[in-house]
């Protein structure tokens, strides 16, 4: 989407021991299928990296991938979950009953992963902050419906099971060796895994080649000096990652690919457009978020209402970072103004 990359074959991947499945996704944000890796260990055993959603039809296509792939789901080391979204994590709770295997997860995303950070619980419980961006109160109320209606039949992971993972661990497998990289952005608690020896990197959606990973709006480490700034955090993550030397990345969703750089290049420059077109319509005078949402998306989506939100908040607050753009109005209702 952002510049041109070139696709790998899995048999490449195959190679290092790791085995592709695809798993399919019902929401078109995501970018497709998602992947699930599984890489094969010392013992013959396979570590997972993530495990697709948990419907019915994402546990047939992972089982039948697996089975493809010769890989035994109840012989598995280790399940390493990328981030806290359901279709990485919805099957983690099954395969661990299934194989006894520990559930690894960054404790940023820990909340999300044994279902403490639900998003109905969320929206109720962060109302008068969403109202602060400018969202009228009939708009809220529909989102809060909306987010009540969503489906429930997830299965969250039971907290003993988990295994806290964090920046620097570092994971053995039969081919090759993986060091825990923390990249904040998409959420809190995202890690890649980079094996710096092959210059391969498990992206999942921290770097994708088909879509940009939404910079989402998260309250869940607070909404006041603590809160998490989706798209600050995630630039400052990309940027790493498009110094690095690597051959071969291998996204959340989509086949592996060649050319980080480039996309990443183009991916800048994409927030860059952006945040343009915000400075434009605040040099014209103060907005609130809401009030924003027209620059970025023409269209009234209630369904998207978040996203959008989430997507304008995070690129004003890369302007308020870099002192483009300052608060000028701080009560019930937060305006920004050009700085
Ligand atoms: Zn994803
Ligand atoms: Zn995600």
């Amino acid at each position: 989407m952002h510049g041109e990359t070139t696709d790998l074959s899995d048999s490449s991947l195959r190679e290092l021991g790791i085995h592709r499945i695809e798993v399919p996704v019902p929401f078109v944000e995501a970018g497709g299928p998602a992947n699930v890796y599984a890489i094969e260990d010392a013992d013959g055993r396979y570590t997972l990296f993530d495990t697709g959603i948990g419907t019915s039809d994402g546990i047939i296509a992972l089982r039948a991938g697996a089975s493809q792939a010769g890989v035994d789901l109840r012989a598995l080391s280790r399940i390493v979950i990328s981030h806290g979204h359901l279709d990485h994590f919805g099957n983690a709770q099954l395969l661990s009953e299934e194989s006894g295997a520990k559930v690894y997860v960054h404790d940023h995303d820990r909340e999300k992963v044994i279902g403490d950070a639900r998003f109905a619980a969320m929206l109720r419980k962060h109302r008068a902050y969403f109202l602060s961006l400018g969202v009228p109160v009939e708009t809220a109320d529909q989102m809060q419906a909306a987010a009540d209606k969503s489906p429930s039949q997830i299965r969250y992971v039971e907290p003993e099971r988990l295994v806290s993972i964090g920046e620097g661990a570092m994971l053995d497998f039969k081919h090759f060796s993986v060091k825990v990289k923390h990249l904040p952005g998409h959420t809190p608690g995202l890690i890649c895994l980079w094996a710096e020896r092959q210059r391969v990197f498990f992206a999942d959606d921290h770097v994708l080649a088909r879509v940009s990973p939404n910079p989402v709006l998260d309250l869940s480490q607070g909404e006041g000096e603590t809160k998490f700034r989706a798209l600050c955090r995630y630039l400052e993550g990309a940027k790493w990652v498009r110094d690095l030397e690597l051959e071969m990345v291998l996204p959340g969703h989509g086949p592996a690919f060649s050319g980080h750089r480039g996309l990443l290049d183009g991916l800048f420059g994409f927030y860059d457009r952006r945040q343009a077109k915000i400075l434009a319509k605040l040099s014209a005078g103060p907005a609130t978020i809401y009030e924003l949402l027209p620059t970025l998306f023409p269209r009234r989506d209630l369904p998207r209402m978040v996203l959008m939100l989430s997507e304008v908040l995070a690129n004003v607050e890369v302007l308020e970072d870099s002192k483009r753009v300052r608060v000028v109005e701080r009560g019930d209702v937060v305006r920004y103004g050009a700085a």
